[in-house]
């Protein structure tokens, strides 16, 4: 089955400058911007500007330009919130929510970068 992306969703409305969004930073081939309803002190998304509805869609169709950019623009905004542990931070959560087991909202790729607290378990049990 092929993966058929929404080009309506919110994420695709930011890409196109529809909708605003808190650039925490841009790239060739990404945008990471604050979380609208932040779950934790650092709530950023990591998206690729491809049209990507999954990480496993982007994991198997993107470019190598865009895998090491997407990749790399995680590891700056790391960085640039603060959250590694290398640089005094305490660490961070990357989470990309997948499909209906995974609760996914946006049908965009986007990784999800939480930090600045204890996070607690990695999923809820049950
Ligand atoms: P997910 O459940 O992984 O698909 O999460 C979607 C995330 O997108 C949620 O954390 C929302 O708060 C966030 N979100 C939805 N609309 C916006 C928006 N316009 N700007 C920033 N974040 C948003």
């Amino acid at each position: 089955m092929s993966y058929e992306y929404d080009s309506q969703n919110i994420f695709a409305k930011i890409l196109r400058g529809e909708i605003p969004n808190k650039t925490v930073l841009e790239t060739e081939h990404s945008l990471a911007f604050e979380d609208i309803q932040p779950q934790a002190p650092v709530h950023v998304l990591v998206i690729p500007k491809g049209p990507y509805v999954s990480y496993d869609h982007f994991a198997l169709d993107a470019s190598d330009a865009e895998i090491v950019d997407f990749t790399r623009a995680v590891g700056e905004v790391c960085k640039i919130s603060g959250v590694q542990p290398s640089a005094g931070g305490n660490g961070f959560r990357a989470i990309a929510n997948t499909g209906e087991a995974g609760v996914q909202e946006v049908p965009h790729l986007h990784v999800h970068i939480l930090g600045g607290r204890v996070l607690g378990r990695m999923i809820s049990k049950g």
